[in-house]
């Protein structure tokens, strides 16, 4: 009898309902390499999920994660403190955009980040409703499951949703939605589903990063930010997927020229160590009654180590500069294919938050066959590659913004010839 494959194993022993896009089992990884246990090589342009904007293993990250688990790895924030938490919400309230007094508590994921800012603003307005966007992605807890905008596999079969959350279409001017059209939906919903006095926030993704890496017009962000002031609503910007430099600025919001009240951060926050983080204008931060926020693990020391490290990579390595620069060469390449493959609807991104949108070049519709496609024949020559959209068609670009230059090249190649590969044998 032949030795049972560890996809066997897998499919035996874990829930399907973990989906899983790749069967590559991660020997050991280094900046934006990962080796699979047959000693392959591929190139990580996934990074965990938007989790590594500095790499694998960044090497000041992992200092500091030895040095702390030296020291102490875990004594529960709430039970008996450390410094480095205090240091870091410091830290994060000077960075994060907004010019008022802010606060910070930390938590262990992002949709836990979501399920707090959700509370919080709650707590703070005495309201309950709560606004989000179609296609948008915030986690999947229950709050978070009820926020995001896509119901396959989000949602289906998971029964009632936490009430009092309602959706909005998202402006996405290439499938026909315009900010105005956003907006009006907006008010359409005060004046007939819900009392504007009833709700607590409107929570967006500044970028939505699941639902195809499209990005909010600042005009709708001003729009917002007014119907949130004119009513006495809390602006939340989910910043889980667009933080720690990936847009070539800190956060997304840095783009805009309005402030959130709340923000949510995860994922990069740590390079690589779960930890995640809400911040927000301090006396509604400090709504909750003592004992009404955290968790047994939010705020590990562990990550809290990493993120520290994180922050200070960011700024001595110029990460936000270099998203622009791996950004620009990026798009530059998939332009210069637009000729060629008829099926390239949209290049777009700002920084190095770029995807590439495919529809069918017959039917013109969106297509997630062709999208798929080319992420198989990327990964078959080594390049790890991830689908978002609410249609599947979009292939979105995640690397290590400390990607080196010739592994950056050589993904490059990989990228065109596979698109070229798909495109030409239709
Ligand atoms: N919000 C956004 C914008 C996200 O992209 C994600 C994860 N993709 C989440 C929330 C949930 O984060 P987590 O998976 O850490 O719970």
């Amino acid at each position: 009898m032949g030795a049972i494959s560890l996809t066997d194993r897998k499919n035996a022993a874990i829930s399907r309902g973990v989906g899983m896009t790749t069967q590559i089992y991660a020997e050991r990884a280094e900046n934006a390499e990962i080796w699979d246990k047959d000693g392959r090589r591929y190139i990580d342009f996934a990074a965990g999920i938007a989790v590594l904007n500095t790499g694998h293993r960044h090497p000041r990250v992992i200092e500091a994660v030895k040095a702390q688990l030296d020291r102490f790895t875990h004594t529960c924030h709430q039970v008996v403190p450390y410094e480095n938490y205090v240091q870091l919400a410091e830290r994060l309230n000077d960075a994060t955009p907004g010019d008022f007094a802010k606060k910070t508590i930390f938590v262990t994921t992002g949709a836990e980040a979501v399920e707090n800012a959700v509370k919080i603003a709650r707590s703070a307005t005495g309201r309950s409703a709560v606004i989000a966007f179609g296609g948008g992605f915030h986690g999947r807890t229950f709050m978070g499951m009820a926020l995001t905008g896509k119901v396959i596999p989000y949602k289906v079969g998971f029964g009632a949703m936490p009430g009092d959350v309602f959706h909005v279409p998202f402006p996405i001017e290439l499938h026909g939605v315009s900010i105005e059209q956003s907006i009006a939906a907006v008010n359409k919903l005060f004046a007939a589903d819900v009392d504007p006095k009833r709700v607590a926030a409107i929570i967006i993704e500044p970028v939505q990063g699941e639902g195809g890496f499209y990005p909010a017009p600042a005009a709708l962000m001003r729009a917002l930010r007014d119907l949130c002031d004119l009513h006495g609503i809390l602006l939340i910007a989910d910043e889980v997927q667009t933080g720690f430099a990936r847009t070539g600025k800190m956060f997304a919001m840095d783009h805009h020229d309005v402030a959130p009240d709340l923000m949510t951060m995860a994922k990069s926050l740590a390079g690589g160590f779960p930890l995640a983080a809400v911040t927000g204008r301090a006396e509604i931060m400090d709504a909750p009654a003592p004992g009404g926020l955290g968790g047994t693990y939010g705020g590990s020391p562990i990550g809290i180590a990493a993120a520290h490290a994180v922050l200070d990579v960011i700024e001595e390595e110029q990460l936000c500069e270099r998203a622009d620069q791996l950004g620009g060469r990026l798009k530059q390449r998939l332009e210069a294919l637009r000729d060629s493959v008829p099926e390239i609807v949209d290049i777009r991104g700002p920084g190095f938050m770029n995807a590439v949108e495919f529809n069918d070049r017959t039917t013109k519709l969106p297509s997630a066959d062709f999208a798929n496609r080319v992420r198989l024949a990327a990964l078959e020559r080594g390049l790890i590659l991830l689908i978002c959209g609410l249609h599947g068609n979009v292939i979105r670009f995640l690397a290590p913004i400390t990607i080196q230059d010739s592994v950056f090249s050589e993904a490059l190649d990989i990228l065109e010839t596979s698109i070229l590969a798909v495109s030409g044998g239709h």
